[in-house]
């Protein structure tokens, strides 16, 4: 079983001022043990061919990704498309993508308290997605995943762990192990077809309030993923495998 990210941001992120290169996260990864890594910055997909070598030498695969905007608030998770997935503007263009390549859709934090969650788009756009994000920014009491497991589950959609990554210390806490050889395409064939488990364990609230006030201070609007968890009903912790 590989252990996998599919979701994280760098200092190369055009959206998100982040503390960390991408080499910097490859480091992170390779010593905590990950197999494969996706970069998904926000809008720009990095090209990762010059970091391949880089990351191989540390015994990661890296997929290319994206976390594009549709229809000017949601965010979807957009991996290993050949080309194409920066130009996404709609679900239209989604489902246009989808039938010209085989890439891997996720829905990232859909049930997240953020305008930038899909929320009810899910159900409308249901056959678009090939996975659901369990997000590693939970609690023991507070936990936005329960909903996606939920949805996962009534439409046989499998479930992907990601630590949706904005500081290095997300890392390591939600991943998901993948049962495929080490390469980019099996990976993304694998999760399509549920040969993916989620393990995830919530983050202490001290971790969860250290890195809500480090993302805090850069955005005080918090433009991009994360939640305030004190927006939450109290709930028991969803994805939770181990
Ligand atoms: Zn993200
Ligand atoms: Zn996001």
């Amino acid at each position: 079983m590989l252990k996998v990210e599919l979701h994280t941001h760098t200092s190369d992120d055009p959206v998100d001022i982040i503390p960390y290169t991408s080499r910097q996260l490859i480091d992170r990864a390779a010593a905590l043990g990950y197999d494969a890594l996706a970069i998904t910055l926000h809008e720009r997909q990095l090209d990762v061919r010059p970091l391949a070598s880089y990351a191989e030498d540390r015994g990661i695969v890296l997929i290319p990704g994206i976390e594009r905007t549709v229809e000017g608030r949601h965010h979807v998770l957009l991996l290993n498309f050949a080309g194409g997935a920066e130009d996404v503007r709609t679900f239209a263009d989604l489902r246009r993508l989808k039938a010209q390549s085989s890439g891997l859709v996720i829905a990232p934090h859909p049930f997240f308290p953020a305008p930038s969650c899909l929320w009810g788009r899910m159900d409308e756009h249901a056959d678009l997605f090939d996975a659901v994000e369990c997000n590693g920014m939970f609690t023991r009491l507070v936990d936005f995943n329960r909903l996606a497991e939920r949805w996962a589950r009534r439409h046989g959609t499998p479930m992907v762990g990601n630590g949706d990554v904005h500081r290095l210390q997300q890392l390591g806490t939600t991943y998901s192990l993948v049962e495929a050889p080490p390469d980019v395409s099996s990976i993304c064939e694998a999760v399509r077809h549920g040969r993916v488990r989620v393990v995830s364990r919530p983050l202490a609230w001290g971790m969860a309030a250290a890195i809500m006030a480090s993302l805090l201070v850069r955005y005080p609007y918090l433009s991009s993923c994360t939640s305030a968890p004190e927006l939450a009903p109290p709930s028991h912790n969803s994805c939770t495998t181990s």
